[in-house]
């Protein structure tokens, strides 16, 4: 085992992941189509795009946030005659996780090669942590179905237990504590969206982006892979630059490549680097 030129361990001692489009849901499909469902029923029609903009933030900050950017005011007021308010964002929020609850079962299925690097890392003594955006009955009901088919981690924190979702360092925290992993120097942080890398910095920690698998690209697996060769090294790279921007210490493709990063951060951890 390396040690650090300080004499402390250069280990890491937890990895806490993102659920949906990292270890979960292939292209981060569960969320999406329940937000344009919850504004389609207000007469209000949103693009993908729109949808998927505040992912990786609590539910209830996703719906406020949609709510806010201008084009959806528009619409909302040219339909209802006002812009929307808190109590529109409360209702949809509501609303919405009946929705998320009733479809999360169907897109619960552990991302190619999750299990296989979830066993590696456990093997190594590496603690798993979860976050997330959904709220805790949402998580109960993801953690149980994905359970299932094979991904449990060790602890789970919704963003609803914590005083603020991402980009806030608070859900990090949690899982850290709930591990007993410390310090925040030795844990890492990893997710496929720009508040998920956030909120690992702002934590303290290692903190690393997904880029193909969630929301980023968007895409189911097979979606993914029937798109031209070209279009994906061109959609790849734009994923990974913007994950690179927004400040990961390291982008992977997918979560099954996290096992070498790991490597890398011990390695810089035993030069005496901190994140
Ligand atoms: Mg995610």
């Amino acid at each position: 085992m390396r040690t650090r030129a300080d004499g402390g361990e250069a280990r890491v001692r937890a990895a806490i992941l993102d659920w949906a489009g990292t270890t979960v849901d292939h292209g981060c499909m569960a969320p999406v189509g329940v937000f344009v469902e919850l504004f389609r029923r207000r007469g209000v029609a949103v693009t993908l795009d729109q949808a998927r903009a505040p992912m990786g933030t609590h539910k209830r900050e996703h719906v406020r946030l949609m709510c806010a950017m201008p084009e959806v005011r528009a619409a909302f007021a040219r339909v209802h005659g006002r812009e929307p308010g808190g109590a529109d964002v409360d209702a949809m929020y509501a609303e919405g996780t009946g929705l998320q609850i009733a479809c999360l079962p169907d897109h619960a299925e552990p991302i190619e090669g999750v299990v296989e690097a979830v066993a590696g890392l456990r093997a190594r003594g590496i603690g798993i942590g979860s976050t997330t955006g959904y709220n805790r009955e949402m998580l109960d009901v993801l953690r149980a179905a994905s359970a299932a088919r094979g991904y449990a981690p060790d602890v789970a924190v919704a963003a609803s237990e914590v005083p603020e979702g991402r980009p806030a360092p608070y859900m990090n925290w949690t899982a850290a504590m709930r591990l007993g992993a410390w310090p925040a120097s030795a844990c890492v942080a990893v997710g496929d969206t720009e508040v998920d890398v956030r909120a690992g910095l702002a934590a303290g920690m290692w903190t690393v982006g997904v880029a193909l698998t969630g929301n980023e690209i968007g895409l189911t697996a097979a979606e993914w892979t029937a798109l031209p060769g070209v279009e994906r090294e061109g959609r790849a790279h734009v994923a990974r630059a913007r994950l690179r921007e927004a400040g990961a210490h390291f982008v992977v493709d997918a979560l099954r490549d996290l096992p070498p990063c790991i490597d890398a951060i011990e390695a810089r951890m035993g030069r005496g680097e901190r994140p």
